[in-house]
């Protein structure tokens, strides 16, 4: 499975491995053509449309002018649904069915893991499809056009993104997306299972994944792990904040790296 060759002393340690933790970042997106956005080319690029778009997609903004905090969101959901899975997401599912325990951690809102076929995944800032009424609480999502259900239950996100405005419930209320806005906290049921899943029993490998690596729930699970004797490998094409401590630092693509990995693993079901 392709071209790309690791390290000798990596495939060595990779023969031990059952159980895996894949901590992935806007990197792997990219690598879709979904906009990174921050750094070169990304929608924060322009630092003052960079500050309007986090004004945009900030709490207080959707009490105040949630359409135009879902005309930002709409943006983001616009690129979602003309990318599709690649290589990298691929190898993430190919690693999950080889290892015994494997937990996600994403940052990404673009729904690609799920798409790809990933199963025990954390999406810490939630998923741009699924939705919530401010007013009743119900629940809703937008029908993903690219698993071909376009007769689901849902909204028609085309449709919707079309009007401009916020969706709303048929109560009235206006709808949220399920993600973490910015100034918001983080899901307090996801972050156990963070804990849990990578923290309180770090996974044999842990990898980072197209991530600058800023958060502290995503430097932790790379230090824990580090600390309790684990392998640790970073997959960014540029140095970021954890490649000083990671075992393995690959300066590559996700979709090189992460087949080369997935192939390397051991069977073990
Ligand atoms: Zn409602």
């Amino acid at each position: 499975m392709g071209d790309f060759a690791l390290p000798e002393a990596l495939l060595v340690a990779l023969r031990d491995v059952r159980s895996v933790g894949v901590i992935t970042g806007a990197g792997i997106s990219a690598e879709s053509g979904i906009p990174t956005y921050r750094g070169k080319g990304g929608i924060y690029d322009d630092p003052d449309e960079g500050d309007r778009t986090v004004e945009a997609l900030s709490a207080p903004t959707l009490q105040s002018d949630p359409d135009r905090t879902w005309r930002a969101l709409f943006q983001i959901a616009g690129a979602a649904v003309n990318a599709r899975p690649n290589a990298g997401h691929t190898a993430i599912v190919e690693i999950e069915r080889k290892a015994e325990r494997f937990v996600l951690l994403t940052q990404n809102v673009d729904g690609l893991h799920r798409l790809a076929g990933s199963r025990n995944i954390i999406d810490i800032h939630g998923d741009a499809f699924e939705l919530i009424c401010m007013s009743c609480g119900k629940q809703n999502q937008f029908n993903d056009p690219r698993t071909g259900a376009t007769t689901g239950q849902g909204l028609d996100i085309h449709r919707c993104a079309a009007a401009g405005r916020a969706p709303r419930c048929p109560c009235g209320g206006v709808y949220r997306p399920e993600v973490v806005l910015f100034g918001e906290m983080l899901p307090e049921d996801k972050l156990r299972r963070l804990y849990a899943e990578l923290l309180d029993n770090p996974p044999d490998l842990v990898i980072s994944v197209g991530t600058s690596a800023m958060f502290p729930y995503i430097v932790q699970p790379m230090l824990v792990a580090r600390m309790a004797g684990k392998l640790t490998i970073e997959i960014n094409p540029e140095p970021t904040e954890i490649s000083d401590f990671v075992a393995f630092h690959l300066k590559a693509k996700a979709g090189d790296a992460l087949p080369a990995i997935a192939a390397a693993l051991p069977n073990r079901v």
